[in-house]
Parts: structure tokens; C-alpha cells; sequence
């Protein structure tokens, strides 16, 4: 709860549930070590988290049904009430544009989520078909969201916490990441070098001719610089995406990728009983 008091607008309530479980817990820092801090482009730590849930059944009829149909809703800003500067607080990059500013932007995930860190309430029920609008999550979503990327911990590129013998870290936690593949990107190879710890083997790196090998190295470079830390390295988006098909490492086609993996010896790795 400290974080969002000290970095955000406050306790928004949110999925963490710190009131009720207490504040977040670095292990890292608990091993001694101290944990990098994301900024934003102001230079502010930490960052919000850049959507938010209203429950769909207090939107208009229309609304719903756009979202029943489509998937997305696409309802433009009051003029008065755009505010572009948010978009320079949210960890998501890929969504920073201005169309995001400029319009409210609706997917159907069952709620309908809402693709700003948070839209004033009194500002939000004075949009047509918004009228009743209430947040779910953050359940105080009209005041803020969830800060997010205060305690990054130093690793290596197999994952390992610098410094300490036995901690691996992904997602989140090993770099300024965003989002679930990235998280299951870093996470697997996290999980699949502890086991090689534990057997005394040697620790897998991914070279960088693979996106998630290139990833998690150039994130762990850029931390040293201060542009770095302002930086967010997703392959949705944004600057890594950007990265990725410069350097030819972009690819949707699964065949292509398996053989890449097969060139560097590295086909089902993850598939091999290591205890
Ligand atoms: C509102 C919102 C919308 C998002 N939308 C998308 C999206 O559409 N697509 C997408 O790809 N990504 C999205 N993301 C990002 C994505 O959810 C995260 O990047 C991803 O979940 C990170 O995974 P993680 O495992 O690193 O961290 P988390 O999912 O945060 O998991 C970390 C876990 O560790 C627990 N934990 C923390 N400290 C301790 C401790 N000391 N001891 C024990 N447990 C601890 C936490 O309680 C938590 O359960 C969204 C994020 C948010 C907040």
C-alpha cells in the first residue's frame, strides 16, 4: 500500500490486496540485496498499471452489445476531458498512443476492461452510455491503479539473482517485462535453471538469435542506463517490438521457429527430465 501512497495516487484497492494481506515482500531484498527501480519519462519511479474493469451490466444497452458483438468498443473522449499525459504514466508502451487518449477504448475479457490507468468517475458517468459506470477492479479505478516495477531484482541472463546463490526470478521481477508471455518466457527458463541448480548443472542461457533469448538480454543491459529504466520490454509492442523485427527475429510462423530453435540445439528443452 506504501508504494501507491508514496509513487501513485493512492490505495485503489486493487487485485494485491495489501489492506488485507499486507504490503508487498521483496526476497531479494531480504537476501541483502537492493532491487532497481523502473521510472517513468517525468523520472518518477515505478509506473502504473495502464487498464482497468468496469462491470459491464452497469454500461448502456448499446455498449454491451458492441462488446457482445465485436469484442471492443470504441467511444471518443469528451474533447475537454482528454488528458494525454496519462498516457506517459502507464507501464503498457504498446498502448500509449493517442488514440488511447482520445477515445474510451472497451475490450470484452467478461468485464469490460478499460484501456486507461484510471478515468475519473464524475468525469467518466458524463459520457453517454457511462452513466452508471462503476469499477471492479480496481474497485477505486476513478482515482488511480496498482504502481508497479519498485523492486526489480539484479539478475543474469539464466535468471539468476545477482549475488545470491539460490534465488531465479522472472516475469515482473526480473526485468521492466510486461505482460504473460514475456512472464512465461523468462519464468520457464527461471524454473528450468533452479532445477539445474539443485542438480549442479550448468545454467541454461538462451542465446540472443532468439527473441526470448535477445529479450532477456537486452533488458538486462539496458538497466544500466537511465533511458533504460524508463523503458518497457514487451514483445507486444513498443521499442523491444520494434528490435525484434530489425533483427529478423520476428516470425508467426511456428515451423520457422522451431527449426531456429533446432539450429541451436535446443528443440523441447524444457520437455527434458532433469530430476
Ligand atoms: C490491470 C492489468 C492488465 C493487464 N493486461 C494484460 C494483458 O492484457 N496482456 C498481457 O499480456 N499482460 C497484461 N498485464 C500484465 C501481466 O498481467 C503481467 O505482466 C504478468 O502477470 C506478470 O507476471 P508475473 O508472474 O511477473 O507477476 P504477477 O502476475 O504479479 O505475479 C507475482 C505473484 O507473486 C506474488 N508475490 C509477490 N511478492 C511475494 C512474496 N514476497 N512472497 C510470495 N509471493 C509474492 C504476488 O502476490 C503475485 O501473485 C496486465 C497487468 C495488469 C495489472
Amino acid at each position: 500500500m506504501g508504494n501507491c501512497l508514496a509513487y501513485g495516487n493512492g490505495c485503489c484497492m486493487c487485485i494485491l490486496r495489501c489492506p488485507a494481506f499486507g504490503p508487498r515482500v521483496s526476497i531479494t531484498q531480504k537476501a541483502g540485496k537492493s532491487d532497481i527501480m523502473g521510472r517513468r519519462k517525468d523520472g518518477a519511479f515505478g509506473a502504473f498499471s495502464g487498464s482497468g474493469k468496469l462491470e459491464k451490466n452497469s454500461l448502456s444497452q448499446e455498449i454491451r452489445q458492441r462488446l457482445d458483438e465485436y469484442g471492443v468498443a470504441i467511444i471518443p473522449v469528451p474533447k475537454e476531458e482528454i488528458v494525454r499525459e496519462k498516457l506517459e504514466l502507464k507501464v503498457c508502451q504498446q498502448y500509449a498512443l493517442n488514440e488511447y487518449a482520445e477515445n474510451i477504448i472497451l475490450l470484452d475479457t467478461g468485464y469490460a476492461k478499460i484501456m486507461t490507468p484510471f478515468f475519473p468517475l464524475e468525469k467518466l458517468r458524463k459520457v453517454p452510455g457511462f452513466e452508471n459506470a462503476r469499477y471492479v477492479d480496481p474497485y477505486a479505478g476513478g482515482k488511480g491503479n496498482s504502481i508497479r516495477y519498485l523492486s526489480v531484482a539484479e539478475r543474469d541472463n539464466s535468471m539468476k539473482a545477482a549475488g545470491i546463490e539460490n534465488i531465479f526470478c522472472g516475469g515482473e521481477k526480473s526485468g521492466l517485462f510486461v505482460g504473460h508471455t514475456e512472464a512465461i518466457s523468462t519464468g520457464s527458463l527461471a524454473g528450468h535453471n533452479a532445477v539445474r541448480y539443485l542438480k549442479g548443472m550448468k545454467l541454461l542461457e538462451l542465446p540472443i538469435g532468439l527473441a526470448i533469448g535477445d529479450l532477456i538480454s537486452f533488458a538486462n543491459k539496458n538497466l544500466e542506463s537511465e533511458d533504460g529504466l524508463m523503458t518497457r520490454y514487451t514483445f507486444a509492442g513498443a521499442e523491444y517490438f520494434k528490435r525484434m523485427k530489425e533483427k529478423g527475429l520476428y516470425s508467426t510462423d511456428p515451423g520457422e521457429i522451431r527449426e531456429r530453435v533446432k539450429r541451436y540445439g535446443l528443440e523441447d528443452i524444457y520437455g527434458e527430465k532433469l530430476i
